[in-house]
């Protein structure tokens, strides 16, 4: 039997087990997905070797050090510097990135997207807005602080809240941390209000809940959709990794899905 993790810290809420298991059940893989919780990224590869893995997630805040972890890195994970995904070849570590085209995946029914402005500056922001860049989409980034922002100034129009000219955007995505665990905006009600008033579509990257960004956007009746497809997206193309590409993409679609009825 094959086994596989997600390493985070925190780990327990991560829903990564149960829809991988879901596939592993219901197509007949001999494979089993556990959760690790792992709080000095450093140690991650021994981890990883001593459990006997054959592949792993990486969620908040290891990506980085997943990305280190790593003897190769594979397509767009080299072009951010994140490793989300991790596969054991023959006890060579190879790390590969899913999110972005995870949510790629989220936002196609929203049809086609010109312009976007995203909200946050971390991880997440990083590995999104350099695969809109890839897609010549037009990229604006609203952080809170500067610091972050440095890494944007090459590839998009960046802005704090204080120096923050609203446009009209296809889409906003809200990439920080705000609304997780707490009731806070991404950015102060003015800015997020003109922001709302200016945009068709609206995106979170926090699943399983109606953050108080989204909350806003319904009242307006914008259409809008939490990370929970996000989830799904990068979680279907870590599966075809871990088996290989011996399932079916829309089976594995199909059956990841309804572990989020579970
Ligand atoms: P990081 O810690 O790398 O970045 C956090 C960002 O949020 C920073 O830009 C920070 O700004 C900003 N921020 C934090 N708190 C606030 C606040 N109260 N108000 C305004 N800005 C704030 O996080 P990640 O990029 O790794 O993750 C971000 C979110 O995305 C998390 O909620 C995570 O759960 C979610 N996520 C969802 C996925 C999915 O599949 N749906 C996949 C990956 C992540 P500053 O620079 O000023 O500190």
């Amino acid at each position: 039997m094959k086994l596989f993790s997600i390493f985070g810290d925190p780990v327990s809420h991560s829903r990564s087990p149960l829809m991988h298991n879901c596939v592993f059940k219901h197509l007949n893989y001999n494979g089993a997905y556990t959760r690790t919780h792992l709080k000095d990224g450093t140690q991650l590869r021994e981890t990883f070797l001593n459990l006997g893995l054959s592949g792993a997630n990486i969620t908040v805040p290891h990506k980085e050090e997943a990305y280190k972890a790593c003897d190769e890195i594979r397509g767009f994970a080299k072009t951010v510097g994140v490793v989300n995904t991790i596969i054991n070849e023959n006890g060579k570590l190879v790390g590969y990135n899913t999110d972005a085209d995870g949510f790629m995946y989220a936002i196609q029914e929203f049809g086609k997207i010109h312009n976007i402005l995203v909200i946050g500056a971390g991880g997440t922001a990083k590995a999104l807005v350099s695969r809109f860049v890839q897609d010549d989409l037009e990229v604006t980034v609203l952080n809170r602080s500067a610091k972050r922002l440095e890494s944007f100034k090459d590839i998009a129009t960046c802005s704090t809240w204080d120096d923050f000219e609203v446009k009209k955007y296809d889409l906003v995505v809200n990439t920080t941390s705000a609304g997780l665990k707490d009731e806070e905006l991404p950015a102060p009600l003015e800015i997020i209000t003109k922001i709302l008033n200016n945009t068709s579509f609206v995106a979170d990257a926090i699943y399983g809940k109606l953050t108080p960004f989204l909350h806003l956007a319904k009242d307006k009746n914008i259409t809008y959709k939490d990370g929970s497809d996000m989830l799904l997206g990068q979680g279907v193309l870590a599966n075809e990794l871990f088996t290989n590409h011996k399932l079916k993409k829309a089976d594995i679609q199909k059956y990841m899905a309804k572990s989020f009825d579970l």
